[in-house]
């Protein structure tokens, strides 16, 4: 069994958006061992859909089209999935109902136009959308050249109601495959991709199972898991096995696990330790903060937030007279030109005292650097953990691509306190 998606959209054919759906789509089929073999993107054009459903009747056993059921005119998907069946659009007025109370629950007349979302071609069912007015359609199509049918699913374009209907209406009437498939990712921090290699050994050769496979994204290090079963417990069991070796191999490095940041694991641990951070960064510029900050945590109810506040210089000389340790320092620093992990340092200390926390943050300068100019220079910034027993300073050499640097340096930050916290 094998199964192809199809994006539609004209906003995704003409580069406007991305089409996020299939990758979300093809890893979800995975997990029920249904091999994805397209992945097709067409615009919306009666012609084009059907030559592109036309081609994946002939090929594919499921077919999930995302897009094209809303209810204006460039929406086709309902009508190509009737002329593709060669049949005609039915109303299904238990769908019509609940399109119409679902603009009355948000005080709205129901436009004659979302009626449409209520037709069906004859012979399919609609699959419910809680979340919005457009139902999807499941429909199943003789083969010629097969024994069993094709099975057609169309799938709302905006992805939170495509990600309900697929996991709460499809996943459970889905057939699955032979073949179970479950993923892992581990999360690692302060390691270089190479060494990381040397280190895991053999781990991640091909063809081993599971399979592990390795990628880096501005400086973190995942490893992704991937094994293939006849149960998901068999899986399970496998991937549990490759962890504890890699656990046992990678040690510190590691982090967390799968969308878990080093955020994820710093302020958590703060909590329950009862301490409290603060931040003062130049180079990059607030992304700390930001970081340290936009969990959910931080606008729900919870514990208080472990953040006390932050700073972020520019390069200027702070006006007016010093009402903070943090502006002496730096005001200092224009006047004398403190050497820079002289000043990371005291700035780390002055921020520790501005905001009467237990530890601080602090972010050097980023030096002037163009790499396409001067490809041999080595940029040099730092970062400094104040705490009350002492001030740990990290140089960081800014290589490789500029836009990354910020993100890169702000979590060496937080890799140097979660380390502490361990
Ligand atoms: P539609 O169902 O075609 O009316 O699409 C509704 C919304 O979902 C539009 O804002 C689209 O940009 C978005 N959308 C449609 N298809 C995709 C896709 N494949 N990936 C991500 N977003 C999509
Ligand atoms: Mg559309």
């Amino acid at each position: 069994m094998n199964a192809e998606i199809i994006a539609v959209g004209t906003e995704l054919t003409t580069g406007a958006k991305l089409d996020t759906n299939s990758q979300w789509l093809s890893l979800k089929l995975a997990e029920i061992g249904i091999p994805v073999i397209f992945h097709t993107t067409v615009a919306d054009d009666m012609n084009a859909m059907l030559d592109v459903l036309t081609a994946a009747r002939r090929r594919s056993d499921v077919v999930i089209v995302s897009g094209g059921l809303g209810p204006t005119y460039d929406d086709l998907t309902r009508e190509a999935f009737a002329k593709l069946a060669g049949v005609e659009l039915e109303l299904h007025q238990p769908s019509l109902d609940f399109i119409r109370s679902f603009f009355a629950s948000r005080k709205r007349e129901m436009p004659e136009r979302n009626a449409v979302q209520a037709h069906f071609p004859s012979g399919s069912r609609p699959i419910a959308n809680p979340r919005g007015t457009a139902p999807g359609i499941w429909m199943e199509l003789i083969r010629e050249n097969a024994p069993t049918p094709c099975l057609f699913i169309a799938v709302p374009g905006v992805p939170s109601e495509m990600k309900r209907m697929y996991d709460h209406e499809i996943l459970p009437r889905l057939p699955h495959g032979e073949l179970v498939i479950r993923r892992r990712l581990i999360n690692m921090f302060g390691v270089g991709e190479s060494h990381a290699e040397e280190l895991l050994g053999d781990i991640t050769r091909r063809q081993r199972d599971p399979e592990v496979g390795i990628t880096a994204h501005e400086g973190t290090i995942s490893l992704r898991i991937v094994s293939q079963g006849s149960s998901a417990t068999e899986c399970d069991a496998k991937i549990e096995k490759t962890e504890q070796e890699i656990r046992r191999l990678m040690g510190h490095y590691i982090f967390g696990v799968e969308n878990e940041e080093l955020e994820d694991i710093v302020l958590p641990r703060l909590v329950e330790r009862g301490q409290t951070l603060s931040t003062v960064e130049i180079g990059t510029g607030g992304l700390l903060a930001h970081r340290l900050t936009s969990l959910n945590s931080v606008f729900t109810k919870g514990p208080p937030s472990p953040v006390r506040g932050g700073t972020i210089l520019i390069d200027t000389k702070l006006p007016g007279k010093s009402i903070s340790a943090v502006q002496t320092v730096w005001n200092h620093h224009h006047d004398d030109a403190l050497a820079i992990d002289d000043l990371t340092k005291k700035l780390a200390e002055a921020c520790r005292a501005d905001f009467e926390t237990d530890f601080a943050l602090a972010v050097a300068p980023f030096p002037q650097h163009d790499p396409d100019r001067d490809p041999l220079a080595t940029p040099i910034t730092y970062v400094a953990l104040a705490s009350n027993a002492q001030v740990q300073l990290q140089e960081i050499v800014l290589l490789g691509d500029p836009a990354i640097h910020k993100s890169r340096v702000a979590k060496t930050a937080l890799n140097i306190l979660r380390l502490v916290l361990r």
